[in-house]
């Protein structure tokens, strides 16, 4: 996809997680960024709503600028805003997200060139309840794998904007170092989920996978479950020829 092309899948994938029937964001919540190159991507900008979502809500920003935030100690609130000012492109546009701290962290990662932020309320009733962690690190059920990946990163609650991104940075590090691939979903305690991926579509089915797995849950819950699969059964399913054929057909 040239660039043209990215920008029109994002705000296409902006509408279809912002649709009020899917219940994952309202009002300003929510952010989708996608990779334009290694030095540029272009996210969502602070405050502006998913389903009506157009060309002038997307920021293009220097990602060399907002990473370098990660690393810098002790930094204002003011800091912060004026170094997201400082990273776009044209001066004119609006102020990207503070969520953009991570997108541009994730847009670094191998295979993924789209990231899909929302606050889903089926996967929240979750997120907010002690049962988070059983839900990130524990599967269910086959199709939850395919889109969701064998395990998901779960990162605790922490402050949104800067200490935020740097844990998902180091939690989203140790998953890759120990599973040796890309996560597809990373849960955030008590605030929502980011689904990353290759194409638009990767995004879309880990976001809706999820929230099907989060009502799953909460249902099985209310019986005495939910009866998880075996860490075997669940490295089965991620690693099946025709399962990775599916997730090709899919464009996931
Ligand atoms: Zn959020």
């Amino acid at each position: 996809m040239d660039q043209p092309e990215k920008l029109a899948a994002l705000i296409k994938l902006s509408h279809t997680l912002g649709a009020p029937e899917r219940r994952l964001a309202i009002l300003g919540e929510g952010n989708t960024s996608t990779r334009l190159s290694n030095d540029q991507f272009a996210v969502k900008a602070s405050g502006c709503n998913l389903a009506t979502l157009t060309e002038s809500d997307i920021t293009l920003c220097d990602s060399a600028k907002i990473l370098k935030l990660l690393d810098t100690k002790k930094l204002t609130d003011t800091a912060i805003d004026q170094t997201l000012f400082d990273a776009r492109l044209n001066p004119k546009a609006k102020k990207p997200s503070v969520e953009s701290i991570f997108h541009a962290w994730l847009l670094t990662l191998e295979g993924v060139e789209f990231v899909g932020h929302t606050h889903a309320i089926t996967v929240n009733q979750i997120l907010c309840s002690p049962r988070a962690r059983d839900f990130a690190e524990r599967r269910i059920f086959p199709d939850e794998v395919v889109c969701c990946g064998p395990e998901s990163v779960f990162v605790p609650y922490f402050d949104p904007g800067l200490a935020l991104a740097r844990e998902i940075r180091d939690r989203t590090t140790a998953f890759i170092k120990k599973n040796k691939i890309t996560p597809r979903l990373i849960l955030l305690q008590n605030h929502g989920l980011i689904a990353l991926g290759q194409t638009p579509n990767a995004v879309q089915a880990a976001t809706e996978m999820a929230t099907k797995a989060a009502e799953i849950f909460a249902g099985a819950a209310a019986i005495g479950g939910p009866n998880f699969l075996t860490d075997a059964q669940v490295q089965r399913i991620a690693g099946r020829a025709d399962e990775a054929h599916r997730q090709r057909e899919l464009k996931i």
